[in-house]
């Protein structure tokens, strides 16, 4: 069975992925495209064989040839598309943030239990990371004994004017804090946010940030954002355990030695790092869906990742520790 998904959001990363769906994945069709602009959904569904543009999310959700939706379009919007989908009884990938505000998580939250199964994956694509997978690999297999502190960096060699302050929470940071949960496989329950001397390459905003998480079991999470830290864009992560350590390693793939030094090429940007990744992570919703199953981030790491940033956000402005307190967890995730 070939999937016929329907794309609401085709700017940049909504045709990053329908290039990705039509020219490297297997097992799915792009059959439908709407966005705000018009004119931009009507000149994607014209490269695309057969697609219809929709004048709307919600129309593109209720026609009949859409098996599968992939939400691409601008946060605050993601409820709206995520809970009509669900509503339709459809498959939904929704890149993050599912939400922009912990109501309008709830809100998904509500509907797919309702629902009484899994429909949502969320685009929390370092979790599809060979690099990342390996680390996760190597602590759960009790290769460094229980983990007790995450350092976790995320560094950009820049970001657009448009940037804010809160952006590095809850744009940057949300993956380093989702890839925390899910690596240490344990909740956040308290956040801080330390600023130290400000980089001068970024004009009036506080950059860089320490954003420190306390997870339930006890571990401390440490994440540093960098965002205009010009040599490039790199990840780093390592988790220290009670009887050793694990690392991501450098992302290069060769490292040139020559006349006394060793080189290797640091990433542009968070599409050349993770471009695996990507693939990877909708090629196993596509097969999900395929299978009739529903994988990988859910709803619920959609909802914490944001009740944890909104908690960084009132830290930063307190500076002090900042509560994160979650729901109750439904029996559906597990
Ligand atoms: P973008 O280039 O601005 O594209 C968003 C598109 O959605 C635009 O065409 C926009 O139209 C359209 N749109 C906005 N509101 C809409 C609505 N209510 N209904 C339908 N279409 C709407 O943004 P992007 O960088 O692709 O980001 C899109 C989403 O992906 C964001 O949630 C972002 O956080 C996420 N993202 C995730 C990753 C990741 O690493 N997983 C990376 C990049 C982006 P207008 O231009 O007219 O507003």
């Amino acid at each position: 069975m070939t999937v016929r998904i329907g794309v609401i959001g085709v700017g940049m990363i909504g045709q990053d992925h329908i290039r990705r769906l039509t020219q490297v994945l297997a097992g799915s069709d792009v059959v439908a495209v709407a966005d705000t602009d018009a004119a931009r959904a009507r000149d994607v569904a014209g490269g695309l064989a057969g697609a219809t543009a929709y004048a709307t999310g919600e129309e593109l959700v209720a026609a009949p040839e859409v098996d599968a939706v992939l939400v691409c379009s601008w946060g605050p919007s993601h409820e709206q598309y995520v809970t009509a989908a669900i509503r339709a009884g459809k498959w939904v990938f929704c890149e993050k943030p599912l939400a922009t505000t912990e109501q309008a998580c709830l809100n998904i939250l509500d509907a797919e239990v309702s629902h009484g199964k899994r429909l949502v994956q969320v685009g929390f694509m370092r979790r599809y990371d060979p690099a990342y997978r390996a680390l996760k690999a190597s602590i759960d297999g009790g290769e460094i004994g229980a983990p007790l502190i995450f350092h976790s960096g995320h560094r950009n060699a820049s970001v657009p004017s448009h940037y804010t302050a809160d952006m590095a929470i809850v744009d940057t940071a949300v993956h380093d804090i989702d890839v925390a949960r899910w690596l240490l496989d344990d909740e956040v329950v308290e956040t801080m946010v330390v600023t130290p001397r400000k980089s001068g390459r970024g004009g009036p905003l506080q950059d860089p940030l320490l954003i420190m998480l306390r997870m339930r079991g006890g571990a401390i999470v440490n994440i540093e954002t960098s965002v205009n830290i010009a040599y490039g864009y790199d990840i780093r992560g390592e988790v220290v355990g009670e009887t050793g350590t694990v690392e991501l390693a450098e992302s290069a793939t060769v490292l040139v030695k020559r006349q006394g030094v060793v080189n290797a090429r640091v990433p542009e940007d968070w599409r050349e790092r993770f471009i695996r990744a990507y693939d990877i992570e909708l090629q196993d919703w596509v097969d999900n869906c395929r299978r009739g199953t529903c994988g990988g981030p859910s709803s619920w790491d959609g909802y914490a990742a944001t009740v944890v940033t909104d908690a960084g956000l009132a830290a930063a402005k307190s500076g002090g520790w900042a509560p994160a307190t979650l729901r109750d967890k439904p029996m559906i995730y597990g």
